[in-house]
């Protein structure tokens, strides 16, 4: 905990932190030392965290990226960080993140972006995003793990673009209470770690069956390390041919093979599959996450939480919605509030938000048939591009940045779990990851295979 705190204080430049706790970290690392003396060590005993700043940790400024949750200090515990403080994790601070978790690079956050550890030229680049200042710590050794969420590829895509592992468990392996909610039908917490190893054992240390979260899984959490033999013989890996985009960069089709070649040099089947409807996914996603965004994101009204604004003589209480929100709120949250309460208004319900569920459902069946036909797990690029340029993808059209989801949204539209693990570096020398999509509820068997391409 100490090496962590000293190397988050030699670490400014990458701003990945919101708010760091430093005398909290000391004292549960105290108390982590009397567990370990007296035998009770848990799984994460005395393993120094960062959370990113969705997770509602008592006392601690929770801001989600937010100046509308300005001066926010929770009185209470979300489920998984309780999980981890049980577990024996110690708490060094809360991690950067795209404002609502909304974004792919870290650059709608309110305390500005995170920096990418990876240097290879004069330009900063983004960690991703959401979960960027997470996965810049990781990175840069300022924490042993750290916690992510995922709604459309926000653990996965910045894993990948910082070189280590992050997974996305199946929904309803991990309680949303007390994480600040984008898209409640597809928010998921998951752990962002170095390894595969870490990554099972930070998981089954955050996931459990919560009676406050009603999306909350009762199916029991098996041991996930247990599961990391290493053997995937005749196990049969899906390759998706829509997945191969028209224009694909040859370097990312080329990590692609290079992954077929090692699950195929570890003794299993690459298959050909079809996942008909994944090329809707990203509209679809883009629909469904802002209606729900729009209905989660009514309750920042200036009343219960965070900042108001300074009212005028005269002003009413709708002056004071309008003008906190207005204040409060950055742009890329405010465009999604306006598609996702168009989508789901009275005209337009049916033409958008319903043809998106009927899309999610056809989505879900793909992924059904192809578990069915004894697929085990399904292999794709985590992105279609390595880490970007800060300001390279914001300052131009924004659907450019939706753009960088098309192989991540997939499989949250459809519950699935998904891990990225980082597999080599592009040309310029920035990290490549792959993504391997799971069975629901078999993340451990996930992981397993992913321990095949570290
Ligand atoms: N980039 C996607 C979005 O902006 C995904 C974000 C996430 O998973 N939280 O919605």
């Amino acid at each position: 905990t100490e090496s962590c705190l000293k190397a988050i204080e030699g670490a400014d430049a990458l701003n990945a932190w919101s708010a760091k706790t430093p005398e909290m970290a000391l004292d549960m690392a105290k108390a982590a030392d009397a567990r370990l003396k007296s035998g009770d060590a848990p799984a994460m005993c005395g393993i120094p965290l960062g959370i990113k700043d969705l997770f509602a940790v008592k006392g601690v400024p929770t801001q989600a990226g937010s100046n509308i949750l300005k001066g926010f200090k929770p009185e209470y515990e979300s489920t998984v960080t309780q999980n981890l403080w049980d577990a024996g994790a110690v708490m060094l601070g809360k991690l950067s993140m795209d404002e609502f978790a909304m974004g792919s690079s870290n650059e709608t956050a309110c305390y500005g972006p995170a920096i990418n550890p990876w240097k290879v030229d004069d330009k900063a680049r983004t960690p991703g995003g959401s979960s960027g200042g997470s996965a810049a710590a990781v990175a840069a050794d300022l924490c042993l793990a750290a916690t992510g969420t995922d709604t459309g590829g926000s653990i996965r895509q910045p894993a990948a673009f910082t070189g280590i592992t992050g997974i996305k468990p199946t929904y309803g392996r991990c309680s949303r209470w007390g994480v600040v909610a984008y898209a409640s039908s597809l928010d998921q917490a998951g752990p962002m770690t170095k390894d595969v190893r870490d990554a099972a054992i930070m998981l089954q240390a955050m996931c459990s069956h919560d009676p406050k979260d009603s999306t909350s899984t009762e199916i029991a959490v098996p041991d996930f390390e247990a599961a990391l033999t290493g053997d995937i013989r005749g196990k049969k890996i899906g390759i998706p041919r829509e997945y191969r985009l028209d224009g694909m960069p040859e370097e990312i089709a080329a990590l692609w093979d290079n992954g077929m070649a090692m699950l195929r040099d570890a003794g299993a089947e690459i298959v050909d599959i079809s996942l008909p409807h994944s090329k809707y996914a990203l509209p679809a996603y883009y629909v469904i996450a802002p209606a729900e965004a729009s209905s989660n994101l009514a309750r920042y009204d200036g009343v219960r939480y965070g900042h108001r604004a300074t009212l005028g003589k005269g002003d009413g209480i709708d002056d004071m919605y309008a003008k906190t929100r207005a204040e409060g709120f950055g742009p890329e949250v405010q465009r999604r509030i306006m598609i996702g309460t168009y989508v789901l208004s009275a005209g337009f319900y049916d033409a958008y938000y319903n043809r998106a569920r009927k899309v999610r459902a056809l989505i879900k069946r793909d992924f059904e048939q192809a578990f069915a036909a004894g697929i085990d797990a399904i292999l794709a690029p985590t992105t279609p591009s390595s880490a970007f340029a800060i300001g390279e993808m914001k300052d131009a059209d924004p659907v450019k940045m939706y753009l960088n989801d098309v192989f991540t949204v997939t499989l949250n539209l459809a519950g699935l779990p998904g891990v990225s693990v980082p597999v080599g570096l592009d040309k310029q020398g920035l990290p490549l990851g792959l993504q391997l999509i799971g069975r629901p509820w078999e993340e451990g068997e996930l992981l397993n295979h992913a321990l095949v391409l570290e």
